[in-house]
């Protein structure tokens, strides 16, 4: 059996059948940090609905974005106790425990740049601009069941379960009031909400057209709630 080429560590000098990434074992288990983390974060907030940008995907913030953010960049590779601090825009992070699979116990310490950005989502965008895709039409002789719908719509806002899941403009009219919403898939949730909330009742879809985007026709829904 032909013996297998040895080979030298370039840091230690010394002689292993077998680098991991370059080095030797040992060497490279050196360069193994127990935390991985970012020299900087960036928390974006949109100053209109206060959402908060993670991951590119614009999410309701949670009690405390920049604890989160953080949180969310690290890498821990093992068993660590975390300790932040946090001083205007810096945190200092001290990482204390060991790396899977070795013993040795760590202590790490990184400084983190935190950078507060206001950025108008993408729904904030749109409702500026005067989009919307839908119209609930809340017709009632009682004034308390116009609000009891108008609550309900408030608990689909809360829910976002898509793009332009937004209230756009609400507006006083003869006998109720009209809502216009950035989605047509805010309807679905609302009808069953409705359904929970007042048992029978009275819905009517009609369209109507808003015109040709991208050679398409497209139409509005029209949803008519009669409380
Ligand atoms: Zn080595
Ligand atoms: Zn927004």
């Amino acid at each position: 059996m032909p013996r297998k080429l040895q080979q030298f560590c370039p840091k230690c000098g010394k002689r292993v059948d077998d680098l991991v990434e370059g080095l030797c074992e040992s060497c490279h288990n050196l360069g193994k940090k127990l935390v991985d983390a970012p020299e900087r974060v960036s928390v974006v907030t949109c100053p209109s609905c206060n959402r908060m940008l993670v991951k590119n995907e614009w999410t309701r913030a949670p009690a405390d974005p920049v604890l989160t953010t953080i949180k969310d960049s690290l890498r821990v590779n093992g068993q660590a106790k975390l300790e932040l601090d946090f001083k205007g825009n810096r945190a200092t992070l001290t990482a204390d425990g060991s790396i899977e699979g070795y013993s040795e116990p760590r202590h790490e310490s990184y400084e983190i740049a935190i950078k507060h950005a206001k950025r108008l989502c993408d729904d904030c965008v749109r409702a500026r601009g005067g989009y919307y895709e839908a119209i609930v039409q809340i017709r009632s002789e009682d004034e308390r069941n116009v609000k009891r719908v108008a609550l309900l719509i408030e608990e689909v806002v809360e829910h976002p379960r898509g793009k332009y899941w937004f209230v756009a403009k609400m507006s006083r009219v003869r006998g109720g009031v009209d809502i216009r919403l950035g989605s047509k898939a805010m309807l679905s949730p609302l009808k069953r909400r409705l359904k929970e909330d007042f048992g029978a009742l009275e819905t009517k879809m009609s369209h109507e057209l808003y015109g040709h985007v991208g050679g398409r026709v497209v139409y509005r829904d029209i949803m008519l709630v009669r409380v």
